[in-house]
């Protein structure tokens, strides 16, 4: 049975019990867009020192639309799901160029803004301009299906009508916005996917879970997550200048517009390139060196087994080829896959 005091407990657990993050000492909206963009599938900890970055380099939202994707998605390297930053940029421009530099103070237009789902209008609406929109996040999820063993599986379209109904419940006539990011608090710091700490949960005597004994079993998922690999094969081409090659990748695709080493895609692990027809296609001036032991990088519907293949051009210049030097390679955006061979790398040279 419902009881309204449960979201007034969460709430006050909330009050005296918060970390403390540089975003909940700010109602400007657009450094809680910001930083609501950057938390999405991404932990507290790990996210603020790339708040703290941007907010540095683009104390603004004049100065993010002025910047160019390259430097923007540069800020954001590391952090992955790269059309986050794509689309903070589009919005920023479409909010400077479109709306005089004013941030739409409304779930219903926030919506329409790039990028801008559910989760984020309501956040930025509840936490700058105090409307009663209740987020629905992964915490949330996790929070109420457990609270209420609430058994509607979180991955089927239907879920974030009832988690969404629920949330606004518990969440009644107390402020929309330290409410919101009170249930996501407890969340992601109490009630944790694995071992959830119970007996520092302010409303632990009114969990179904806990009294029936299924936190382990919520929230409920119904559909397989399949996971695709991928094989790439990297060409670490080092020209006569120490420079490396790189690659531009299409503005498709995952990894869009960022930089790479010139890529061959297998359908299984190969054991060399002999095949490949390298020489023909880089000059026979290419050497082969040797390979790296093989990287794995999960995403989250895909599992890359990387192969950095180490080639030196006995020349300076390729016309099929890109080269850049140690300075220009770190301004550049790349994906963490690359990032962690590169520091590899240069530690051995
Ligand atoms: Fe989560 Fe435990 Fe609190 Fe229930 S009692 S909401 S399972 S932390």
């Amino acid at each position: 049975m419902y009881k309204p005091e449960i979201g007034k407990l969460i709430f006050d657990w909330y009050q005296e019990n918060k970390r403390d993050f540089p975003w909940r000492r700010l109602k400007n909206p657009y450094f809680i867009w910001l930083s609501e963009v950057i938390l999405q599938q991404t932990q507290a900890h790990q996210g603020l020192p790339y708040f703290e970055r941007m907010v540095k380099r683009f104390p603004d939202i004049e100065q993010l639309a002025r910047a160019r994707e390259e430097e923007v998605l540069s800020y954001w390297q590391g952090l992955g799901y790269y059309s986050r930053a794509r689309n903070l940029h589009k919005t920023a421009k479409i909010i400077v160029q479109e709306k005089q530099g004013e941030f739409p103070q409304s779930y219903s237009k926030l919506i329409k803004l790039p990028g801008v789902g559910k989760y984020t209008a309501s956040a930025i609406s509840s936490i700058a301009f105090n409307e009663k929109q209740a987020v629905v996040d992964g915490n949330v999820y996790r929070v109420i299906s457990r609270l209420f063993a609430e058994p509607t599986c979180i991955d089927l379209t239907k879920a974030y009508a009832v988690f969404h109904q629920l949330a606004s419940n518990l969440m009644g006539d107390l402020p929309p916005g330290d409410f919101n990011q009170a249930i996501m608090e407890l969340g992601a710091t109490v009630c944790k996917p694995k071992n959830p700490t119970c007996d520092l949960c302010p409303v632990n005597s009114d969990c179904l879970a806990k009294k029936n004994n299924l936190i382990d079993l919520l929230p409920k998922r119904c559909k397989k997550v399949t996971i695709k690999p991928l094989y790439f094969n990297y060409l670490v081409i080092e020209n006569k200048l120490g420079e490396l090659a790189l690659n531009q990748r299409s503005d498709k695709n995952i990894w869009a517009n960022m930089y790479e080493f010139p890529l061959i895609e297998s359908k299984q692990a190969i054991g060399n390139l002999s095949k490949l027809g390298l020489k023909e296609k880089y000059g026979k001036e290419l050497d082969y060196i040797g390979h790296y032991e093989e990287a794995v990088h999960l995403l989250s519907h895909r599992k890359i087994y990387a192969k950095f293949w180490n080639f030196r051009l006995n020349k300076e210049e390729s016309p099929t080829l890109k080269f850049y030097d140690a300075k220009e390679i770190r301004n550049l955006p790349k994906p963490k896959l690359i990032v962690n061979f590169l520091k590899q790398f240069y530690s051995k040279n």
